[in-house]
């Protein structure tokens, strides 16, 4: 049994990780600026503090009474294409004041093990800007990733080894593409691309039309959270300290994924593209690294996935319309 803080335990990822974490038998405390919307602290945390992780003071007046074995950091100002864009300054001030202080406090309280939470958006963008791109770990550099939350995600990933090689900290460093899943943020403005369509979807009557941003053809892979956090926990174990891609190596234009959840829904719908912030052009996983140090691989299928995250997202909808 591991004495372990999950920052970002409020949010998609991170309740999923320490409800894991904690059905494991470890003694997981539960660190974020809200409470998880879709579970009960007491069932996914032993302890659960509200701190808004960007002041400095607040951080450093944290007290726990138990020696911490590990911190898996996920908390940062994050949402999809349509909450990033515009937002560079924002984003590199506040994730970077969280990453800090986190790495700071990890340090003075002699936590050996710290895994940050990077993600594909660390990639150059030159290099997506092709056709379908399978990226390699050691392609981020020299890096130019797209936009402020990408290079915050450098930022991150550099004190990572800094704080390796000066502190000999065992720092960890996943890069997750695309993880999708229930329990996640699927409306409001943060949600992602898979809880958006699903979303449009589940709300449309046949003979509707939803709307798509772009013109469909950009490429992406994405993982479900029960892959993505085997991948997270194994990679804690290792003593390798630079990034490991967390995603599947399968990519698919948006507009067969889109037609994917269409189908899944039954629904007669079409779809029209419209303009809106579309990322890159094309985004895939060289999953090459994690077979071999990690022994992982993703083994939920997207049909598979997307189903079980459609049906969810299916009831949050009409439970909002019953409200
Ligand atoms: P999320 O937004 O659901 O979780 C992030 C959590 O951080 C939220 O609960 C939020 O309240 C918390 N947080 C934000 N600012 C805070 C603050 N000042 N103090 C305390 N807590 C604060 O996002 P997620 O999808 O669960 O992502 C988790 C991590 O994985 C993030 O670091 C994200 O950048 C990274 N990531 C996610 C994906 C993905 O596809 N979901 C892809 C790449 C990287």
């Amino acid at each position: 049994m591991k004495t372990i803080i999950v920052t970002g335990a409020g949010g998609f990822i991170g309740s999923h990780l320490a409800e894991r974490l904690k059905s494991e038998g470890n003694y997981v405390i539960g660190i974020d600026k809200k409470f998880p919307e879709f579970k009960h602290t007491t069932d996914i945390c032993d302890e659960f503090y509200l701190i808004d992780l960007r002041i400095q003071l607040d951080v450093e007046n944290f007290k726990v009474n138990k020696q911490i074995d590990q911190i898996y950091h996920l908390a940062a100002d994050m949402g999809g294409m349509g909450y990033v864009f515009g937002k560079d300054a924002q984003i590199l001030q506040n994730s970077g004041r969280i990453d800090l202080n986190i790495f700071d406090w990890a340090y003075k309280n002699n936590v050996k093990d710290i895994l940050f939470t990077s993600s594909a958006c660390r990639y150059p963008e030159h290099l997506q800007e092709g056709d379908d791109i399978k990226l390699r770990e050691d392609m981020a550099y020299p890096a130019a990733p797209q936009d402020g939350y990408g290079w915050e995600k450098i930022f991150g990933e550099l004190l990572c080894k800094f704080y390796h090689e000066n502190h000999n900290m065992n720092t960890h460093v996943v890069a997750f593409h695309n993880i999708y899943g229930e329990n996640g943020t699927w409306c409001g403005g943060k949600e992602k691309s898979p809880a958006a369509i699903c979303r449009k979807v589940a709300e449309a009557n046949d003979g509707d039309s939803i709307e798509i941003w772009g013109d469909g053809t950009q490429l992406r892979s994405y993982c479900h959270v029960t892959d993505a956090i085997e991948g997270m926990i194994r990679t804690m174990q290792t003593n390798h300290h630079t990034a490991i891609n967390i995603g599947t190596d399968r990519s698919i234009s948006i507009k067969d994924f889109t037609q994917l959840i269409i189908d899944i829904s039954g629904k007669d719908l079409s779809i029209k593209y419209v303009d809106g912030a579309i990322g890159v052009k094309s985004r895939n996983s060289d999953n090459t690294l994690s077979k071999k140090l990690l022994n992982w691989k993703p083994v939920i299928e997207l049909e598979e996935g997307m189903t079980i995250l459609y049906k969810w997202i299916l009831e949050q909808v009409k439970n909002k319309q019953n409200d």
